[in-house]
């Protein structure tokens, strides 16, 4: 067994399955990982592309490596400066849509070239679920007639929205959340203190990237705590100020497709507030996520009772289909709160 220097955190069956492939040379020709923002998925594809380059190389010289990747030969310095000639990183450009037609071909130009280190040629599509339908048609014509030594991975927050054809020729590889406990210990090691790693433990739910972000950058956890804040006063308030909440909401937001998307990112965060005062009503505190506002939390948990939060989690449901079919989003909203 060689050992390996991804310095990942959690995942433990994942890296294991992924070194296994690369040790025993069984790699797949395709690869889906799968699971929600935040959780490591970019950083172990990395890892492991690095990993597979690093130990062809290695190999072909007949060379002992010591750790994967080694960080030394040509291939790691490659990578690490991202212009290894045979990866080939895919993903949507900034002011389009979607992941175009045109995009997949000229990958698959790349891919079709001879590996100019006669090695592996591997894509990254990050995120495949920004592929467009035309897009997926042509993926799904390089998956069908696979060439050796040529490996696609796909990442995905969602593969619902991926032909099933594509999934089925993908070797899935399923990322879930991160127990608390590894997040907790993780931020301890990087110099949180203990009632610190607590809180943004309960707060990342699971997705170590966010709560990375969190304990790194201020900026971003006081956004979130302002935002709370301005949610937690629409309870018990009048229409009035209600109204002058939603205006700070959306601010900035210029025409309805903003507003709409801002609205849902919104909706989606008072569900778990909300999910939060319902635990609390069943004494399952240890689900509660926003931990910073427990005292009030605590407060709107004896105030209501718990049909009513079950039918404002049921109304926001709603909102968030109107709002797919053009409804005005701030009039949807406006009915919605005035249920608090
Ligand atoms: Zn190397």
């Amino acid at each position: 067994m060689k050992k390996y220097n991804w310095q990942t955190i959690g995942h433990n069956k994942i890296v294991k399955i992924l070194q296994k492939s690369i040790e025993s040379n069984k790699l797949a020709h395709a690869y889906l990982f799968s699971g929600k923002e935040g959780l490591g998925k970019r950083f172990l594809a990395e890892k492991f592309i690095n990993s597979i380059l690093c130990h062809d190389y290695n190999l072909q010289n007949k060379q002992e490596v010591k750790s994967l990747p080694c960080n030394d030969c040509v291939f790691c310095n490659q990578l690490n400066k991202k212009i290894h000639p045979d990866v080939y990183f895919l993903k949507k450009e900034e002011d389009k849509k979607n992941i175009s037609v045109e995009q997949v071909r000229e990958m698959q130009k790349v891919l079709h070239m001879a590996s100019f280190l006669n090695s592996y040629k591997i894509a990254l599509i990050d995120s495949a679920d920004d592929l467009s339908e035309s897009a997926q048609n042509a993926l799904l014509k390089i998956l069908e007639e696979p060439k050796s030594k040529t490996i696609l991975l796909l990442i995905s927050s969602d593969y619902k929205g991926l032909l099933p054809t594509i999934v089925s020729r993908c070797q899935i590889i399923r990322f879930l959340p991160l127990a608390n406990e590894t997040i907790f210990k993780h931020l301890l090691e990087l110099g949180a203190s203990r009632e610190q790693a607590n809180l943004l433990a309960a707060l990342s739910h699971g997705q170590i990237g966010g709560a990375i972000n969190f304990y790194k950058n201020q900026d971003f956890l006081n956004e979130y705590i302002e935002n709370t804040k301005q949610f937690l006063a629409l309870f018990n308030n009048n229409i009035s100020n209600q109204f002058k909440i939603l205006d700070n909401l959306l601010v900035g937001f210029k025409n309805n497709f903003e507003i709409n998307n801002q609205l849902n990112k919104e909706l989606d965060y008072w569900q778990l507030v909300l999910r939060d005062i319902l635990a609390m009503q069943y004494n399952l505190d240890n689900l509660v996520i926003n931990l910073y506002f427990k005292d009030k939390l605590a407060d709107l948990a004896k105030k209501y009772k718990s049909w009513q939060i079950i039918e404002l989690l049921a109304k926001i449901k709603a909102v968030k289909q109107y709002l797919k079919y053009n409804i005005n989003p701030r009039l949807a909203v406006e009915n919605l709160v005035l249920n608090f």
